[in-house]
């Protein structure tokens, strides 16, 4: 008989070949396969492989003959937790996180139960996804939880705000005032790191975008009296501006996301605009596309170098 309130997971956790049942907070009964999950958990693994009947081992009840392991978390958790957990051939929808309180979940449980496979998806989605909230919370979490890998990344990604710790949260209550003394310091050596990129243009030569960008027929479109290293002469004035621009923004905000917002990106296309060698050269956006991409690409390598010390 099925006790009262509680349902079946919908597809794939509710196979009939399964062998064993987790059990979610909101009385959701997952029918899994044992062996998955000690594929993905070494947690599962050695708690799968205890005798069934011991004391020790935290089962409800059984259910259809099926041994029952309740867990603390809720359904909407545990389902993300499986869809990392099984093979695509088993379970094809692939899995994802869907923004920092998936993100905060996936972390507490790849911490909980030795889920690599979810630690290292929210590693991936820190790295690409400039969009992910707050990731100064996500910061003291993973430091709460000694993920050095995602301690970093997120650090990483909090670099493109410029005030990410200007408000109180929960999460920074579980952490000691040395993670929080530690995230502010490695943003000051950030800035110490990438400000000088935008003066010593070591990184900018040897191509035909660099010389697209200090030479032009057009000699009110020059800057002369520019400020860098490395035998640049001239400049084209709107292209200082947006290099100024990313400057200043990059003092307060050193992240490789900087040179690519679209608001600057596309006032530097438009004063370019404005002269017509460089107009009828349609080099413009190219050369803005890859230049963006060479100082990006810069800003990680600096940005790379920074070190940030954890205890764990
Ligand atoms: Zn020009």
């Amino acid at each position: 008989m099925q006790a009262y309130g509680l349902r079946d997971a919908d597809p794939p956790f509710n196979d009939i070949d399964a062998d064993i049942i987790l059990r979610s907070s909101d009385k959701v009964d997952f029918h899994v396969h044992k062996l998955f999950l000690s594929k993905a958990s070494p947690f599962f693994r050695d708690m799968v492989s205890l005798p069934q009947t011991n004391d020790s081992f935290p089962v409800d009840e059984a259910r259809n003959g099926l041994f029952v392991l309740p867990l603390e978390e809720d359904a909407s958790a545990i389902d993300m937790m499986l869809r990392f957990c099984y093979p695509r051939s088993c379970c094809p929808e692939e899995p994802h996180l869907d923004g920092f309180d998936d993100l905060k979940h996936a972390m507490q449980m790849a911490s909980k139960y030795q889920l690599d496979v979810m630690e290292r998806a929210v590693l991936l989605r820190l790295e690409v996804d400039p969009e992910v909230q707050h990731p100064e919370r996500l910061y003291a979490t993973a430091w709460a939880l000694g993920l050095r890998d995602v301690v970093l990344a997120a650090a990483k990604l909090s670099l493109r705000h410029p005030r990410p710790v200007d408000e109180e949260f929960e999460e920074f209550d579980d952490i000691p005032a040395t993670a929080l003394i530690r995230f502010l310091d490695y943003r000051r050596r950030c800035v110490d790191a990438v400000v000088p990129i935008m003066t010593d243009f070591s990184w900018f030569h040897g191509n035909d975008i660099a010389e697209f960008l200090t030479k032009c027929s057009n000699m009110s479109c020059l800057d002369w009296n520019i400020n860098v290293d490395n035998g640049v002469n001239s400049i084209k004035k709107w292209w200082w501006d947006y290099i100024e621009t990313v400057k200043a923004e990059l003092a307060v905000a050193p992240s490789k996301w900087a040179p690519a917002v679209p608001k600057l990106l596309s006032s530097a296309i438009e004063a370019a605009a404005v002269c017509p060698d460089c107009r009828a050269s349609h080099m413009i956006t190219p050369a803005m596309t890859f230049m963006c991409k060479r100082l990006s690409e810069e800003i990680e390598l600096r940005i790379s170098k920074v070190e940030l010390k954890t205890p764990f």
